[in-house]
């Protein structure tokens, strides 16, 4: 069921996850298409998420913008793409290489006492191979150190990569199509930004086996929304994903696209960099005491790194 509503108010708009934005040129949304939006998500009864850019918007913008409850991805979630020297900002995003994750990890392990919520986003895991496993298992646990230290004392910060999983007892991942969709400057609907810039940028779609052609919305605020076989987007159509217990996991469908065809394939980078995720994190529920959670949510020692590997077992 959908929740929540993405707005982009500019080409420019930051992005805040694992895919960049390539658009460079300022493209903002026409007022009446931002009011026509805000009346879709009332109607619909979603929570609104403004994506800023990085310039100030025009006065007007801003009444029509605060006539909704919403949160301001940019603005008040503050969105870094390198590691800041302090983070001013409560909630943060840092968007992130797998090897400045890994070289930085003590840079980045200094910030946790300055947040509520750090997302810790990796701009590049189709690159990731197998020899860095163990790099990146020691970035986690420098910071699951200094978690550990924090929360027992009276700050108890969230690190999307290591502190959803400890409280998951289900699968909790992006929903991207699912509970959430994007809206864009053009008065379309996307499955999630980065879709929205393939288009933009002419990537042609290899899920359209009708025509070649880089058309990627799925509906727009005249028509409503379209998605073409959206139970395809869901957990019970993702043979992998639901016998998987990394319920932090994005199970990025934009990334699955790219690397496996296919909306509900996920590569084995992705699966791979979610278990050492999980399994960091059973690490630090060990160390603050499995009594301290309920039992369902208590995470169980595995033999595989991949679900793939195992997928008869289930
Ligand atoms: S780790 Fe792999 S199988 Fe598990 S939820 Fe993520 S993408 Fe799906």
């Amino acid at each position: 069921m959908l929740q929540y509503l993405v707005i982009l108010l500019d080409d420019t708009s930051v992005a805040y996850c694992h895919a960049d934005n390539p658009l460079k040129e300022h493209n903002l949304i026409p007022l009446n298409t931002l009011r026509k939006a805000i009346l879709f998500g009332m109607k619909e009864n979603l929570m609104i998420q403004y994506v800023y850019p990085e310039y100030e918007l025009p006065e007007e913008y801003n009444e029509v913008i605060e006539s909704i409850d919403h949160v301001k991805i940019g603005r008040e979630v503050a969105v870094y793409n390198a590691v800041p020297q302090t983070i001013t900002a409560e909630n943060a995003v840092l968007r992130i290489s797998i090897a400045d994750f890994i070289s930085k990890q003590y840079d980045i392990a200094a910030l946790l006492p300055q947040v509520t919520r750090l997302n810790i986003s990796l701009t590049d895991i189709e690159t990731f191979k197998d020899e860095q496993q163990e790099n990146y298992k020691k970035a986690l646990a420098t910071l699951n150190a200094v978690l550990l230290n924090l929360y027992q004392s009276d700050k108890q910060p969230q690190v999307n990569i290591l502190t959803d999983r400890l409280q998951l007892k289900e699968m909790h991942n992006c929903g991207a199509g699912d509970t959430n969709i994007t809206l864009a400057p053009n008065g379309k609907f996307y499955l999630c930004p980065a879709f929205y810039y393939d288009e933009k940028i002419g990537i042609s779609n290899r899920l359209n086996h009708h025509k070649p052609s880089s058309e990627r919305s799925v509906g727009d605020l005249e028509a409503g929304l379209k998605i073409p076989n959206q139970q395809l987007l869901k957990l019970d159509h993702a043979p992998l994903c639901r016998i998987c217990d990394a319920y932090h996991c994005n199970r990025c469908i934009w990334l699955n696209q790219k690397l496996t065809w296919d909306n509900n394939t996920p590569s084995h980078q992705q699966c791979v960099i979610a278990h050492l995720e999980r399994n960091a994190a059973r690490d630090l529920q060990q160390q603050l005491g499995t009594d301290n959670f309920e039992e369902e949510a208590i995470i169980k020692p595995i033999d595989y790194i991949d679900p793939f590997d195992v997928r008869e077992q289930f």
